[in-house]
């Protein structure tokens, strides 16, 4: 009697332990959005953050074309803002602008600061890729990946460090910090992102889309045709060297998409973009890419 009651405390055990373990794979496999995570070591506020974002943005205007078209930075701008106020830091001040070059290229500044080359403008085929490609952007400045780099490297700074102790950074510190680790191009615009980095700014992108009202197949197909580009490969060389795109992205963005699939009648296309698409055509051609400088 004795041993069958054990017998069977045991058996419940086991039951239970299964039952712990089905919910917790399940929790595991269950699709949604990842939940900001800063680094530990990152003791930067947003303002400095946004500090440190509106110095770099800065710079690298002085470095790199912008394109001057009002109306079309404004439709960009339009995108957006949607996609930045549905983020999950929607506190930050968000600015997006068009590098004027042909190649297929995105990047972010810490802060909000986004910049999109004027060859993704004639890649993308419809408003929700543009949002998609947008989305993917503001998902690594709500992901932090680059402000947590600059705290990496500010740990083992004892000058920024002492300096951060004294109270917010000034806008002197902010400068000596992009002088010491080599200007804006070097720690952000040409920064080559980690596979996970990038599967968490794809996530971030995927859900971020959604919520600003946009088709996340956007995104997807953006990915997808990028993956499987055979034209000129200089054109898309800037993407594919700082945000590596092995064809498992775009496998588990689809996966999310059938796990947690969105609600209907979401965004894909809109008149705004057209006629922005339209516009673009009687735009001068762009200037031919600026040599790089050799890194030091
Ligand atoms: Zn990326």
């Amino acid at each position: 009697m004795m041993r069958r009651t054990l017998l069977s405390r045991r058996a419940a055990r086991g039951v239970g332990i299964l039952f712990f373990l089905a919910v917790f794979v399940g929790l595991q496999l269950r699709a949604e959005e990842p939940t900001p995570s800063k680094a530990i070591y990152n003791t930067f506020s947003d303002e400095e953050e946004m500090a440190t974002g509106r110095k770099a943005a800065e710079e690298t205007e002085k470095q790199m074309p912008i394109l001057d078209a009002p109306l079309l930075t404004r439709s960009l701008n339009d995108v957006g803002q949607k996609v930045a106020q549905a983020s999950r830091r929607p506190r930050l001040q968000y600015s997006f602008k068009i590098v004027n070059t042909d190649s297929v290229n995105a990047f972010s500044l810490p802060g909000g600061y986004v910049y999109v080359h004027r060859g993704i403008l004639d890649f993308v085929l419809n408003e929700s890729e543009l949002a998609g490609v947008l989305a993917h952007e503001v998902g690594h400045v709500v992901a932090y990946h680059s402000m947590n780099d600059v705290a990496r490297r500010a740990l083992v700074d004892r000058g920024i460090y002492e300096g951060k102790k004294a109270g917010l950074l000034s806008d002197q510190q902010v400068t000596d910090m992009m002088e010491r680790y080599g200007g804006p191009i070097l720690l952000f615009v040409d920064r080559k992102f980690n596979r996970e980095e990038e599967s968490e700014a794809d996530m971030f992108g995927f859900y971020n889309a959604i919520r600003a009202g946009y088709d996340p197949q956007g995104l997807i197909a953006t990915l997808g045709r990028l993956s499987k580009f055979t034209g000129n490969p200089t054109l898309v060389e800037g993407l594919l060297m700082n945000h590596p795109l092995p064809r498992e992205r775009v496998q588990a963005l689809r996966e999310e998409l059938k796990q947690n699939p969105p609600p209907t009648g979401l965004e894909k296309d809109s008149l705004a973009f057209r006629a922005a698409k339209l516009g673009m055509k009687s735009l001068p051609p762009a200037p031919p890419p600026l040599p790089k400088k050799p890194t030091q």
